[in-house]
């Protein structure tokens, strides 16, 4: 099984929006990161790391920055490693090595509800669609 989480689910920071809590909620949800739409967390919308000017032109991610990865980013890293034993700066260094589209295909088999195939969140390794729980080791 897999799921189908679209690569513009994937922020420059490296989440991977399409496993949130707020986007998978059905309740005051988020739609992502790069979705330029409301409604979104405050949090989100002020997200200084989204919002950073530093990254290259018209690039998305940052592994094109000068300075990556830079303090604000390493403590994010950092507390996902802690939190949720997820590296968002091994996604990062995935995607810079492998490309976007291998990641997505790796990605979309990582996070999948071993009861339905939807989505695991990975705040909770909950899946939202049929509610099952799941204990799950991180991608890295
Ligand atoms: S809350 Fe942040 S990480 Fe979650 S879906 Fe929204 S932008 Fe993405
Ligand atoms: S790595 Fe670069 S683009 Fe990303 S938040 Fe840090 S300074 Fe900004
Ligand atoms: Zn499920």
């Amino acid at each position: 099984m897999q799921t189908n989480i679209p690569s513009i689910l994937i922020a420059p920071c490296g989440i991977n929006c399409g496993i949130c809590i707020s986007y998978l909620r059905d309740n005051n949800r988020c739609v992502g990161c790069n979705i330029e739409l409301p409604p979104k967390p405050k949090h989100c919308l002020n997200c200084k790391i989204k919002n950073c000017f530093e990254r290259t032109n018209g690039s998305h991610f940052c592994f094109t920055c000068k300075k990556y990865p830079c303090a604000r980013l390493r403590q994010l890293d950092k507390r996902y490693r802690t939190k949720y034993s997820l590296s968002l700066m091994g996604n990062l260094n995935e995607i810079m090595n492998s490309g976007l589209g291998r990641f997505m295909e790796i990605e979309n088999t990582r996070w999948v509800c071993p009861i339905c195939g939807s989505p695991i969140c990975i705040h909770n390794r909950k899946c939202y669609h049929c509610g099952g729980v799941t204990i799950k080791s991180s991608s890295g």
